[in-house]
């Protein structure tokens, strides 16, 4: 039967709570997806703490995602996070109070929303949404926002022999994961080196994948095309329907595509004249992350390394701004924050450094950007080796990492050069990266890869509660 809506189109029936874990690396892609269901007629209440909901409603660098569209209302539940600015400062306390202290008020809030929630859609990382939702007896519908071979591997995590902390010898770490786990044919037990010494949040990390087998449903912000053979792999083994639905990216850059002017806020303006005035694809951009830094010597040498290769550059540097400010210049610019999504479409950027977080990876893959991979922890490693040896789109800055863990900067050097100097290596990755963007944009259009799971689940969702 068709379902019920009201006079705006709006599902009567099926009312989604949005639960995001909170950061702005898991805020943004859940709310990407939320604008896709209210667009299909669904009904969608986005839950954040106060904190978050002051970061979403001012306007400091860095500035705030898009206001929600119609169709989603916001909901706080109180601060119940230790973080500064969204930021953790005590990493695995963050985790602590994100699994233990935010169940509680947000049973209090369902218990006055009005009409009562259908289903909770919540971030792999809150396993309690699980058994809020169970509770309730109300579909739990997990979004990973990182990529399904991290996912592949947490879920699979008992069969990796990683016994205590004990380190793996040379030839252990050179072993494809595909001996122990399905679908992953370029990872190998090296790129998960990090997680063997995290404690805390691995520990809280195999916990939500304990709770996500009771989930109604997995979505992924990754697509069908970037990682098909564990996608199938986990299609086969889970017992929900598992909908890849990305990439998921802040904001349709449509605009970008039908080539219209992007519209820039005063505080781009700066950066994006002195983008204008450079060639075509000659702008190295470099971002580390939101969340995580290097350590002073190995940005030193990032650094000295970019200056030694001549290549033209775009830099984001948080606390460390002030050291970094000596490095603008003729040949390049500092900024604390960018909106990297437009940065990344603008034609003079012909590379970016980054720590390979899922987002900046996507948002890579979606304006073709060939990558240049620094990895830091997570699934930032794993991460790299999809963008360097499976889809062949980048090159790995930490190929030779020192005796003191520091990548120098002849090698940085010479590795920035190898991906910005025309020659027939980067001409290549230039090819694959292009043919990467054009699959992601075929995955969200109509009748894309993506477009079609999320007609398929918004179906579920409404046919479920008609
Ligand atoms: N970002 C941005 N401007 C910056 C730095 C980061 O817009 O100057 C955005 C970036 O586009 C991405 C997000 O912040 O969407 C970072 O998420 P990611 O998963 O890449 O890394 P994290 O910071 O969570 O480690």
């Amino acid at each position: 039967p068709p379902p019920t809506l009201d006079a705006n189109g709006v599902s009567r029936c099926c009312h989604v709570v949005a639960m995001p874990y909170p950061g702005r690396g898991h805020i943004n892609p859940m709310m990407t997806l939320c604008r896709l269901l209210a667009a299909r007629g669904v009904a969608v209440t986005f839950v954040v703490t106060e904190e978050w909901l002051g970061l979403l409603d001012s306007s400091p660098s860095p500035p705030p995602p898009p206001p929600p569209p119609p169709g989603v209302q916001l909901r706080t539940i109180p601060n119940v996070i230790p973080s500064e600015n969204g930021r953790a400062a005590d990493f695995s306390g963050f985790m602590d109070a994100v699994y233990t202290k935010m169940e509680d008020p947000v049973e209090r809030l369902l218990d006055r929303l009005q009409p009562p929630a259908t289903a909770i859609v919540a971030d792999t990382y809150l396993p309690w949404a699980v058994a809020v939702g169970n509770r309730r007896n109300i579909p739990v519908i997990s979004l990973f926002t990182m990529a399904a071979s991290l996912f592949s591997i947490l879920y699979h995590f008992d069969r990796l022999p990683f016994a205590g902390d004990r380190r793996l010898s040379v030839d252990e770490s050179d072993k494809p994961l595909e001996q122990f786990i399905p679908g992953l044919s370029s990872l190998r037990l090296a790129d998960f080196r990090t997680f063997s010494s995290m404690g805390t949040p691995l520990k809280r990390a195999l916990e939500a994948f304990y709770w996500v087998r009771k989930a109604q449903c997995v979505l992924f912000t990754s697509f069908y095309e970037l990682e098909p053979c564990v996608i199938d792999a986990l299609r086969s083994e889970l017992s929900c329907p598992v909908y890849p639905v990305g990439p998921s990216i802040p904001y349709m850059t449509l605009e970008e595509k039908q080539k219209k002017p992007i519209l820039l806020n005063r505080s781009d303006k700066d950066y994006f004249d002195w983008l204008d005035s450079q060639p075509k694809n000659s702008v190295l951009y470099v971002s580390l992350g939101s969340f995580l830094s290097v350590s002073s010597s190995q940005l030193d040498e990032i650094a000295m390394g970019l200056r030694a290769s001549e290549t033209r550059f775009l830099w984001v540097a948080r606390g460390d701004s002030s050291r970094m400010q000596e490095m603008s210049g003729v040949m390049g610019l500092v900024v604390p924050w960018c909106d990297q999504l437009k940065v990344l479409c603008h034609p003079s950027v012909g590379g970016f450094l980054t720590h390979c977080g899922w987002n900046s990876t996507l948002e890579g893959v979606f304006t073709g950007v060939p990558m240049l991979t620094f990895p830091i922890f997570w699934d930032q490693p794993p991460d790299s080796r999809l963008i360097v040896d499976e889809w062949k789109v980048g090159l790995s800055l930490k190929e030779k990492v020192g005796k003191d863990n520091v990548v120098g900067r002849e090698e940085i050097a010479k590795t920035i050069k190898r991906l910005m100097e025309d020659t027939v290596e980067s001409s290549e990755i230039r090819r694959r990266a292009a043919e990467l963007r054009e699959a992601s944009h075929r995955a969200i259009e109509e009748g894309g890869s993506s477009c079609a799971n999320i007609n398929s689940f918004v179906r579920d969702l409404l046919v479920g509660h008609n």
